[in-house]
């Protein structure tokens, strides 16, 4: 038997009933019956969308990214006071508050019951359906140039200069489906698993869909582009000889899924905001456990792996669950080490299962945060994209007196010098040891844009030197590391973040 991976310790250890699964995106805390006056468990069953805290509750609180407090004062619960602070709940909708989210009452409308069945991007979609808002993007046939087109360029998605913003277009809005569908098809995976194709593309769409469009950055075109750089690497020689079919749709599927529901802001906001999901997984990973439990809670839903033996769809799951994790970026000092351990001792042998998965992970980490190894072009767009992110998540700060993350405040950075930060103290140092790993073409070329990139970021910086960040009142030489690293990808850093950036359960194994 092979070793099992280290996976990561979790309050969701256990399988999760069937009947709480169901109900995908909702969070169940241990609960007593009478907050629900003990409720037909078939009535839970159509909550779709929970994960449970704990395996013996049969009487989920709905908890999500959003409606916290309503939804538990519609059952008499009201939440207790974790902290002094003012904010228990931030309404996520106040990110949105240009579309006119945030004047929804509070009451128990039929309305308000449809919102608990959904995710909260598919609640945002009903929200503006039920408000006769139409749709920003109207859905329009398209020309057979443009699918052609787009055909056209999944002929070279091995490419790595392909432009998935372009891609995105080209597909009307549907770079992840198209592109993962592709893939899978690519590997001959589909037959191979004989996956059901209408619940597969039930599941890329639903996938797709809970992915917030709202967010410039954490978005579905980011899982596509992550979903294609992972493809790439799963394409260098060292891997593509030693992978298996296993791995390559974990790969894939990790990749599709690996920031699902992101809210758009980050780890540190959800602790300083009380926010559910930080209680639930006691503020470790806790974006990177959330995105992990919705797409199981999609698996599951759509009955993806159903036809498979019980034990097989739960190692998947399970995996998929320790390669998605790999990507909390305040873990990456603890990748990095053990990466350079074996690439120092050179006692990386692919054909070990857990060495393979080991080297998912970091192919994995490495497609996560690859934007600054783009061409320019694209590269800056995303460098904009994250900037945008961050200072949306500044501005609501301010709004509602909280201490402003690092590299979120807009007088304080600019794109270019979080970048530079960034790329420093993250993304270089990755990189350095993935191309000790795989010194392939590909690998130079990713460098050598990260050069070029760093050259270009810093002449923009002198033409417009960045405002100043001393006032900042983390430890020097945090913002650039911390900051950037942490809102990188939704998380704090390691190495050099101020203590008040880490999660409080940051840890160790
Ligand atoms: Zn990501």
């Amino acid at each position: 038997m092979e070793v099992c991976y280290q996976l990561p310790v979790l309050p969701l250890d256990r399988p999760v009933p069937k009947h709480v699964l169901s109900r995908r995106g909702a969070i169940s805390f241990s609960s007593s019956s009478s907050l629900f006056g003990a409720p037909d468990p078939r009535q839970l069953s159509q909550r779709r969308g929970a994960i449970s805290y704990d395996s013996s509750d049969q009487t989920a609180l709905y908890i999500r990214m959003l409606g916290d407090v309503r939804v538990r004062s519609q059952v008499g619960f009201e939440p207790e006071r974790r902290s002094s602070h003012p904010y228990l709940c931030i309404d996520f909708r106040t990110l949105h508050t240009r579309l006119g989210y945030g004047s929804m009452s509070a009451s128990s409308s039929p309305e308000r019951r449809v919102h608990r069945l959904l995710s909260f991007q598919r609640y945002l979609h009903s929200s503006r359906l039920l408000r006769g808002i139409p749709q920003q993007i109207p859905l329009h046939i398209l020309d057979e140039d443009y699918t052609g087109q787009a055909r056209c360029m999944l002929e070279k998605v091995g490419n790595w200069n392909f432009d998935i913003f372009l891609f995105d277009r080209l597909t009307n809005g549907n770079s992840l489906i198209s592109l993962t569908l592709h893939l899978l098809n690519q590997y001959g995976l589909v037959e191979l698993f004989q996956l059901d194709i209408v619940k597969l593309w039930r599941f890329l769409v639903m996938v797709q869909e809970d992915y917030h469009s709202d967010n410039p950055y954490h978005n579905a075109v980011h899982a596509a582009d992550v979903t294609q750089a992972m493809y790439c690497y799963m394409r260098e020689p060292l891997l593509a000889k030693s992978l298996t079919s296993c791995d390559i749709i974990l790969g894939i599927l990790a990749a599709a899924t690996h920031d699902l529901d992101h809210p758009g802001v980050n780890q540190p906001f959800l602790i300083k905001t009380d926010h559910y999901l930080a209680t639930l997984y006691r503020n470790t990973s806790v974006l990177e456990n959330h995105h992990w439990k919705s797409a199981v809670g999609l698996l599951r839903e759509t009955g993806l792996f159903s036809h498979l033996p019980a034990e097989d769809s739960l190692k998947m799951e399970r995996e998929l669950g320790s390669l998605i994790l790999a990507t909390d970026i305040s873990r990456q000092n603890e990748y990095l080490s053990r990466f350079r351990r074996h690439l120092d001792q050179e006692n990386l042998s692919l054909s070990n299962g857990s060495h393979r998965h080991f080297i998912l992970q970091m192919a994995l980490k490495c497609a996560d945060i690859c934007n600054p190894c783009r061409p320019w072009e694209l590269s800056k767009q995303w460098s904009e994209k994250v900037t945008q992110e961050f200072f949306q998540q500044g501005d609501i700060e301010k709004k509602h007196k909280l201490e402003v993350s690092p590299v979120c405040d807009r007088e304080m950075n600019t794109v270019g010098n979080i970048q530079m930060g960034f790329m420093t103290y993250v993304a270089e140092p990755l990189f350095a040891e993935w191309t000790r790993f795989s010194d392939t073409r590909l690998s130079q070329t990713m460098l050598g844009h990260m050069g070029l990139n760093k050259a270009s970021w810093g002449s923009l910086q002198q033409e417009q030197p960045p405002v100043s960040v001393k006032a900042e009142p983390s430890s020097p030489g945090t913002d650039a590391e911390g900051g950037a690293a942490a809102r990188r990808d939704g998380n704090t850093a390691t190495g050099g973040t101020s203590s008040k950036e880490l999660p409080q359960g940051s840890r160790e194994s």
